[in-house]
């Protein structure tokens, strides 16, 4: 009878609360977290060895890793992938965009993260960036450190991620990169250091925000085109154009562009010297690539930071050339692949690089 009245009363409490708002108010957040690999889901036969197996680790086992996880959003993993993120495809990339935009969609999910090999992080959150139709939080994450290293710092840069997927300050900031108590707008950062834990800069505009163990606050705003304002969907896409990276060097030879074109590329991007030169070989060879082939060459930098301007040395008019801006060579081949894939011709093509 006693039991009876106490859960009596306890229902009459929860119908109370729910009427008044309480029960909302302290619902947590629902955070999916998409795995994909990487050394953050790495293991090592030693804590104190630099060599290790990256994509090793499940997800509910790194769920596992983080104390206070579940206080901060309600938390729930999927494997999409396992894989060092030098093997990470544009068919992951599509798996992964075309899961994200379903789970958004739901009102059952406030905000996403993915784990994330360091390698190719921020050509996947830009990709992401530019395909994902949400206001919600997408943040991707990783780390330097194995999950099995001395001073792993994956756990935290999980919690941290976790954190700013859960915050409503973070929505229509576009897709994220959050290592190292930094988050970073997946446009302008680069993984400017091969193993050190702070590794992920955004040179030129600097950071997005920062991260404390949860506490989270942003420093400015993303100024290019992303997510809902995005002209790019990958609805119904099963592949993208090929489009291939050339670095450039002095005296390189002109039959590379030539070769690339042979193999089946219809779009180059060149790592060019400087602000994006080449050799006027080289440039010759694109402006032929174009007109015999339509194949379009944009000009991007092998220097770690700065931009590529347009007619700087020569016009780029003359060559049917590109400027990629800020975006370095990978985000450039990013952006040229779903563009053609778009079907947006070159008289478009620079007015592109200027806005996304
Ligand atoms: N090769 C690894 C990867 O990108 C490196 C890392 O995650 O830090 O998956």
């Amino acid at each position: 009878m006693r039991a009876l009245k106490l859960k009596m009363i306890a229902f009459l409490m929860a119908v109370a609360m729910t009427t008044m708002g309480f029960a909302q108010d302290t619902a947590l957040p629902n955070v999916k977290i998409l795995a994909t690999g990487g050394t953050i889901a790495g293991s090592a036969s030693s804590a104190t060895s630099g060599s290790y197996s990256a994509g090793q680790v499940g997800i509910q086992t790194m769920i596992n890793a983080v104390p206070g996880i579940k206080k901060i959003a309600d938390v729930s993993g999927e494997q999409i992938a396992n894989v060092g993120s030098q093997d990470m495809s544009v068919e992951i990339w599509l798996k992964l965009a075309n899961r994200i935009n379903e789970l958004l969609a739901s009102d059952d999910v406030d905000g996403i993260v993915i784990t994330h090999g360091t390698d190719t992080q921020e050509e996947t959150a830009y990709f992401l960036s530019l395909v994902v139709k949400s206001d919600k939080p997408v943040v991707t994450t990783g780390s330097m450190r194995s999950s099995t290293s001395i001073s792993a710092e994956g756990p935290l840069n999980l919690y941290n991620a976790v954190a700013i997927a859960a915050d409503s300050q973070s929505k229509g900031k576009g897709v994220m990169v959050s290592l190292n108590d930094q988050i970073h707008a997946a446009r302008d950062v680069s993984k400017m250091n091969t193993t050190n834990v702070n590794s992920f800069q955004s040179p030129i505009k600097g950071m997005l925000g920062g991260v404390f163990y949860g506490r989270l606050g942003f420093f400015r705003e993303p100024n290019t085109k992303f997510g809902n304002s995005s002209k790019f969907s990958i609805e119904g896409i099963e592949k993208l154009p090929r489009v291939d990276i050339i670095y450039a060097y002095a005296d390189m030879s002109p039959d590379l562009i030539d070769m690339h074109v042979k193999a089946g590329a219809k779009g180059i991007v060149i790592a060019g010297v400087g602000n994006g030169n080449m050799t006027d070989a080289i440039l010759k060879a694109a402006k032929k690539a174009y007109e015999e082939h339509g194949v379009i060459v944009v000009r991007s930098t092998r220097a770690a930071t700065g931009w590529v301007l347009r007619d700087n040395e020569f016009k780029d008019d003359d060559y049917h050339t590109v400027a990629s801006g800020d975006l370095n060579p990978a985000k450039a081949r990013i952006l040229l692949m779903l563009a053609l894939s778009n079907g947006e011709k070159l008289s478009e093509m620079q007015n592109l690089f200027d806005t996304y």
